[in-house]
């Protein structure tokens, strides 16, 4: 404890000094270093395209979206709905300083904090004793010995027993806590007759802790099969938001930061037997399905967000897989791709990729705390190793089922499953790849896939669809083809590639009417800077100092173009090329959207529609030639 001789303002000096603005934010946001500072979507408006910035060395965030900014205490203030006072207190507990008795109100909550703490620890060692003491915790015992947890496993992770009664846990600590302590600890519920009895009865008692290891809920398994529901887990409280903490963490971040992976399991026993056996890097979330804040904290402690999905493999587990999938996507939307190819392609570099997803799927249908034992950790480990990117695993599950004897039929019905797949492929040369692979591994032409996915674009789609879909969906990629060729101006440090940039989009119209006032401003002053890229970004800042959507959009665009920096030569030819053949894709859908629905409202007779006929005709032909 610090010694009680400081005055407030030096005790608020050294607790200023001691939070760390990056510790503090990226657990609530996750976060992409770009030169001196640290990017990500802010936590304070709805945003897609990170504006929201951290400057570790001010110790500073600042949004470009919303305005919002501040030091860590403003930032935990906002976040947390809480005063400074509670922040400050919380931040001294923390850093072990004692704060002047004098102290605010905030001290009855830190008192109120520290009781629910200290009945949390002292139940979970009455639990464990229970274990071992009670006659009726035989069934626990057993169950526990029947999943492999070794005595030393139950020391280690303090497992315990709750009793029958309906009052034992109260009984044995009322003396020491207030009924109200109980209930806000989360360890009794009230009855309909308003009496409080225990919430945990018969159940082996798993504790729940935080980050720094402390006890702040419990997970409680049946022990009886009539016993309902199998799994009772302590409800949110002032210490614990299920939301946001992942079972296991304590033990396993230090080893994430080191191995820069972790692996997502389904139940606390999987944890534990995996822990246990020496694979550390392991969690699960605790009785509710991963959260986009379940997602936050793991990237806080795996820098390049390596995450192992290791749910069961039945079909409630490749479910779980689906959504936690989706769950991690919205947890990094906007700040880059995901890694979907494993050969190694110079255009593509490792830290373009925002994060990797593999799905650990162990072939004979067993979830990893069966694997672990069966086989032992070295195998699963090794396992873990060759894992699947996502998208690999994806296909697996669609090609698994061929067989030699398909017919053309059943080839171009799996065809059909695997293209959304392939479609969802950003980069053009990678798609490719992927064709390849599928049309060998079904047997199948690979320019018939090709022509497959193409056919979608038939004359005869093209009359009978909408194409509303069609063109909102390629909006976004056309927004997202402006943006990124805008970026590269952003990126140039040379007169060659702006001069080949500049040139090459010379013709390409842009739709977007913020990016074509862009756009503008970058030609004006790029005249007059001389490729001077820090002078360019500056003056645009500059120029639409009092516009917040333009400023928005430019944080976007020097995001954007961090994600294309250290490309080569070709590389670089090859994304502007891409991106222009984007914007003009969709610029055909929409005029064969404004001529389908044209050509709908004309009988077949019409003059107009034989015209409109050809011209699709036209249209499609042109499109070919770009290979859409
Ligand atoms: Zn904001």
């Amino acid at each position: 404890m610090a010694e009680t001789g400081k005055t407030y303002s030096e005790i608020l000096d050294e607790i200023r000094n001691r939070v760390d603005i990056l510790d503090v934010v990226q657990s609530r946001v996750v976060l992409k270093k770009r030169g001196a500072n640290y990017w990500g979507c802010c936590p304070f408006h709805n945003e897609k395209t990170p504006s929201f910035s951290v400057n570790p060395q001010k110790g500073i965030f600042k949004c470009f979206g919303c305005g919002e900014g501040g030091d860590a205490i403003s930032f935990l203030m906002k976040i947390n709905n809480q005063s400074f006072g509670d922040v400050i207190k919380d931040l001294a507990q923390q850093f072990n300083i004692e704060l002047p008795h004098t102290y605010g109100n905030s001290k009855q909550y830190a008192e109120e904090k520290d009781k629910i703490k200290d009945l949390l620890n002292k139940s979970c060692e009455y639990y464990h004793d229970n274990l071992y003491s009670l006659p009726e915790a035989k069934g626990a015992l057993e169950y526990l010995e029947k999943r492999g947890i070794t005595k030393d496993i139950i020391d280690e992770y303090k497992l315990g027993y709750s009793p029958k009664g309906y009052s034992e846990l109260q009984n044995k600590f009322k003396s020491l806590f207030t009924p109200q302590i109980f209930e806000k600890a989360g360890l009794t519920v009230k009855t309909e007759k308003g009496d409080n009895v225990d919430r945990f009865r018969h159940r082996i008692m798993i504790p729940i802790r935080d980050e720094a290891g402390s006890v702040i809920a419990f997970g409680a398994r049946a022990i009886e099969s009539g016993q309902n529901p199998k799994y009772l887990n302590s409800p949110d409280t002032v210490l614990y938001n299920k939301s946001r903490i992942l079972y296991g963490i304590n033990v396993a971040k230090e080893k994430m930061i080191q191995d820069d992976y972790v692996v997502i399991m389904e139940g606390y026993f999987d944890v534990i037997s995996a822990q246990a056996a020496g694979l550390k890097n392991v969690v699960a979330s605790c009785g509710t399905a991963l959260t986009v804040d379940h997602v936050r904290l793991i990237a806080k402690y795996s820098k390049s967000r390596k995450i192992y999905l290791a749910f069961d493999t039945d079909a409630a587990g490749l479910k779980a897989t689906q959504r936690s999938t989706d769950v991690i996507k919205e947890a990094f939307s906007g700040l880059g791709n995901l890694k979907i190819y494993d050969r190694t392609y110079s255009g593509l570099n490792e830290d373009k990729y925002t994060c990797e997803i593999r799905v650990v799927a162990p072939f004979d249908s067993k979830d990893p705390d069966e694997y672990i034992r069966e086989y032992g950790i070295e195998e699963y480990k090794k396992y873990i190793k060759k894992a699947p990117l996502l998208l690999d695993f994806e296909l697996e599950q669609i090609l698994k089922d061929y067989n030699p004897d398909f017919s053309p039929t059943d080839k171009l019905a799996m065809v059909k499953k695997i293209m959304p797949l392939i479609e969802e492929i950003p980069n053009n040369i990678v798609q490719n790849e992927y064709i390849k692979l599928v049309a060998e591994r079904i047997n199948v032409d690979e320019n018939a896939f090709i022509r497959e996915i193409n056919r979608s674009a038939s004359l005869q789609n093209i009359i009978n669809k909408d194409f509303t879909g069609i063109v909102t969906k390629s909006s976004n990629i056309c927004e997202k083809a402006q943006k990124n060729l805008l970026s590269l101006f952003l990126l140039c440090g040379n007169d060659t590639d702006m001069m080949y940039l500049s040139e090459s989009i010379k013709n390409v119209k842009f739709i977007d009417k913020n990016l074509i006032i862009i756009r503008e401003a970058i030609d004006k002053i790029s005249c007059q800077i001389n490729n001077d890229v820090d002078k360019l970004i500056q003056s645009l800042y500059v120029q639409f100092a009092e516009d917040n959507e333009l400023k928005d959009i430019i944080t976007d665009l020097i995001y954007i173009a961090d994600s294309f920096r250290n490309l080569s030569d070709k590389d670089f030819k090859t994304v502007v090329q891409e991106n222009i053949v984007r914007i003009q894709q969709y610029q055909s859908n929409c005029e064969k959207k404004e001529f389908s629905s044209k050509y709908k409202k004309l009988s077949d007779d019409d003059v107009e529609s034989m015209q409109i006929q050809m011209q699709l005709r036209e249209k499609i032909k042109n499109k070919q030639k770009f290979g859409d």
